[in-house]
């Protein structure tokens, strides 16, 4: 019988599927230091972030024949001694694209209408001050009509490209490698009726000048920030920007700056430098709307991943039980 080893869990969905094929799905997790002497008696290992799947461990599971990681990044597992043994290492990171992508324009929504602002003053002076409030966030903004930045046109930047198509909303991208991308807009509950619009990226420059809304979805290269002081002086002035991607990419002193003198009107950011421990100025910043990291954390991705790794799998192994 296949032995799985889901260590730092599996959405139930997933883990229905893999005992419907017979196999054994253990959740109970197995703290690290016990691992080595565990793991031996296991053909797959998933984890998520928390399990670090060193070379010590890869060695101790003499029958792994997959490592799989539920979500983005592979950082936590040595992916090259695994491989090596001729392991079978992978990840699921279309998962979450939809998560991220609404998470993203979740930020957007918010900073057009001041919902960040609003729901932090409401409470304290919505009682006293209520018409005062009333005329500071009267002052919004409609998506429809507006110019769109995408920067990074893979997985997720498509996907916000979709949804900015449905939202009237002009797309303009950036990204190194991609030219281009069909993104499809299906109507709810048919098959059959569908709009396919063709998107070009552009240049870094054009998407700079022109967009009132700009989006991050690229990888941290571990470099010089994406977005700094040089990108930020080209910015449309009182240009909103949203980060969904990686701490690092915006320069977080440069940002700060662009808030201060109102060349960027707003930012929404879901990642940080200093995570779990974000500056202090960004965290208490009036113009500021803030999430935790949460962009790949809803119930549908956590299922998607979860389906996702089993069917894998349930590939891999075949008719083998
Ligand atoms: P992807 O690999 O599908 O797409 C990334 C794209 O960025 C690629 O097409 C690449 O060519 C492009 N790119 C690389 N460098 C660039 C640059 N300097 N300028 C413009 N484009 C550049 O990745 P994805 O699945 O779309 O994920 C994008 C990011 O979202 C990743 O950093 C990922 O870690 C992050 N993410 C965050 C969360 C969250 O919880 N907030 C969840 C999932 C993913």
């Amino acid at each position: 019988m296949i032995k799985i080893l889901a260590n730092d869990g599996i959405h139930p969905d997933g883990k229905t599927l893999l005992e419907e094929a017979g196999y054994q799905v253990d959740t109970t997790r197995i703290a690290q230091t016990e691992l080595l002497s565990a793991i031996g008696a296991y053909d797959v290992l998933i984890v998520r972030s928390a399990t670090k799947v060193t070379k010590e461990v890869i060695d101790a599971g003499r029958n792994l024949k997959i490592i799989a990681r539920g979500g983005v990044g592979l950082d936590n597992i040595d992916v090259e001694h695994a491989e090596g043994k001729g392991i079978l290492v992978f990840n699921t990171p279309a998962a979450s694209s939809q998560s991220v992508a609404e998470l993203a324009f979740a930020h957007m929504f918010s900073l057009a209408r001041f919902l960040h602002a609003s729901n932090r003053l409401m409470p304290v002076k919505g009682g006293v001050e209520y018409d005062k409030l009333k005329k500071v966030y009267s002052e919004g903004i409609q998506l429809r009509g507006r110019t769109l930045g995408v920067i990074g046109f893979g997985r997720i930047g498509q996907e916000v490209a979709r949804i900015g198509v449905g939202l009237g909303m002009k797309i303009v991208t950036f990204d190194p490698i991609v030219d281009e991308a069909r993104v499809e807009l299906h109507t709810f509950n048919s098959d059959n009726a569908w709009l396919s619009v063709k998107v070009e990226t552009s240049s870094m420059e054009e998407l700079l000048r022109t967009s009132d809304f700009i989006t991050l979805h690229v990888p941290f290269s571990g470099g010089k920030p994406i977005i700094g002081r040089e990108e930020f002086a080209k910015m449309k002035k009182g240009v909103f920007l949203v980060n969904t991607s990686r701490g690092g990419t915006v320069d977080e002193v440069a940002l700060l700056e662009a808030l201060e003198s109102g060349q960027v009107a707003g930012a929404g950011l879901d990642v940080f430098d200093f995570e779990p421990t974000p500056r202090q100025e960004l965290l208490q910043h009036p113009k500021l709307s803030l999430t935790p990291h949460i962009g790949a954390s809803t119930f549908e991705a956590q299922a998607n991943i979860g389906l996702e790794l089993a069917d894998r799998i349930l590939a891999y192994f075949g008719d083998d039980k």
